[in-house]
């Protein structure tokens, strides 16, 4: 039972509720529960909202002869810091492997470590015959969305137009939801050896390999492919006010089109890779930071509704040594960082403490909406009688630094060497964080060594993707 909390979910906004719990699911949302002898977090009039869902991750990745250094057991004791309670993760398959055989393998590393709920997406490669025949086999085990990587065409992931297009038909006819990585793939690989012959080499050429109108053309294309079909499209990661524009350009059309963006792209801007010597690969994820018009572009999406959540993109290298495989070529140096942990905490601090959203669009943002459009809704995503107990006690006046400096304090705790936010200073920490009842964290800090293998694969069904009015 959680008592003298202020809850806040889509319907809601602060209302002083108790929660009662019982076999992990919450069974009571009334004022004034009497305790009785179940034992109670008492959340002292902080903030109350349904555990955070973090639909894009990439925990023990294997990527070009490296793999993300936070595993399913670093990952998501880190994300359950951080308030979430349910990630949803990439598996993936390559070119020629079976998508089946893929997702078996994802389940055998999670299922041991996570300490959290967690689903998987499936990537897709260039598709073949027998691929694309499993790809219902994948949403009867409860894997309903896909996706396909339009950059990265060189890799044994990326795939043409002619594999997407037969991706979003074989999502079409079995439920499933469509995603693209958009970015065009060939003109990158084209940019990145035209810098590389010029001898440019350092990291801060890589924004320069991948610019925004890329990503914006990738946008309109996997859009028109799937208007063909007729079926939804959900857009990973959109980092520039040029793709946001192709998706409302597509949603003027009347095409379903949904799109995340990432704490990173509402944070930082291509500035970061104007430091000096090789500390600009800290900041290499692609798509690139943008702009400073770019990050107002995606708040403003933010505000009107036009993006429908936050989702981490989370992908940690170590600087020493992972990121220095590129020191020669920023094309080698592996794509991503870390930001699982602090990425709602940044929504709730530049969101809701400065005015910018409510309390109750943060919760869409952040939980809600992630659960609905991946088809874990109510279950996940609400605080309501019925649903799943996750539930996070949040100080909306805690002021956390976070950095990963040697020898400073720090609440963070993904298994990596730096933060891309280092010396920020965030407003708003999570302070209990419940998993179907059960208290993981207290005060920002994991109340013992959680159990690995303590949470659970949640198979997902169909979402729901409707667009916002308006
Ligand atoms: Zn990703």
């Amino acid at each position: 039972m959680v008592k003298n909390g202020l809850v806040t979910t889509t319907a809601m906004e602060r209302e002083r509720l108790d929660i009662g719990i019982a076999g992990g699911q919450i069974v009571r949302l009334e004022p004034d529960i009497e305790a009785g002898g179940a034992p109670a977090v008492d959340a002292g009039g902080k903030d109350v909202f349904p555990g955070f869902v973090d639909p894009h991750t990439h925990m023990e990745l294997p990527v070009s002869g490296t793999v993300s250094s936070d595993d399913f057991y670093t990952g998501t004791l880190a994300a359950a810091c951080g308030g979430i309670t349910t990630i949803v993760d990439f598996a993936g398959a390559v070119r020629g492997q079976s998508l089946l055989e893929a997702l078996s393998i994802w389940k055998e590393r999670a299922a041991p470590k996570a300490v959290i709920d967690y689903g998987f997406h499936m990537i897709v490669p260039e598709l073949d015959e027998a691929q694309i025949a499993e790809i219902p086999g994948l949403v009867q085990q409860g894997v309903t969305s896909v996706k396909s990587m339009m950059a990265y065409k060189r890799g044994p992931q990326g795939s043409g137009d002619g594999s997407l297009l037969r991706m979003i038909m074989a999502a079409s006819e079995c439920g499933a939801l469509a995603m693209v990585h958009a970015e065009n793939g060939d003109a990158i690989d084209v940019t990145v050896d035209r810098l590389l012959a010029e001898g440019k080499t350092e990291p801060r050429w890589h924004p320069r390999s991948r610019p925004a109108i890329l990503e914006a053309e990738a946008v309109n294309r996997a859009a028109t492919l799937a208007a063909m079909v007729d079926w939804p499209l959900y857009i990973v990661h959109l980092s520039s006010a040029a793709a946001l524009e192709a998706v409302m350009t597509a949603r003027d059309r009347g095409w379903t089109v949904l799109a995340e963006t990432c704490p990173q792209y509402l944070t930082l801007t291509e500035q970061e890779y104007e430091r000096d010597g090789f500390e600009a690969a800290k900041f290499v994820c692609s798509p690139p930071l943008r702009n400073e018009e770019d990050r107002r572009a995606l708040w403003s999406g933010i505000e009107s509704g036009r993006l429908q959540l936050v989702a981490s993109d989370h992908c940690p290298f170590f600087y020493e040594p992972q990121k220095q495989a590129g020191r020669e070529n920023f094309s080698r140096i592996p794509n991503g960082i870390p930001t699982i942990q602090a990425m709602f905490s940044l929504l709730f601090s530049q969101g809701v403490r400065s005015g910018r959203i409510s309390c109750r669009r943060f919760v869409e943002l952040s939980s809600t909406n992630a659960a609905r459009i991946f088809g874990m809704y109510p279950g996940k995503g609400e605080i309501a009688v019925g649903s799943d107990a996750d539930v996070v006690v949040y100080d909306p006046e805690r002021e956390v630094r976070l950095t990963r400096r040697p020898a400073e304090p720090t609440l963070l705790r993904e298994h990596v060497d730096y933060t891309p936010y280092e010396g920020m200073t965030v407003t708003g920490w999570p302070d209990t964080v419940i998993s179907r009842g059960e208290v993981l964290v207290q005060e920002g800090e994991p109340v013992e060594t959680p159990p690995a293998g303590r949470g659970r694969f949640v198979p997902r069904r169909s979402g729901t993707w409707e667009l916002p009015a308006g």
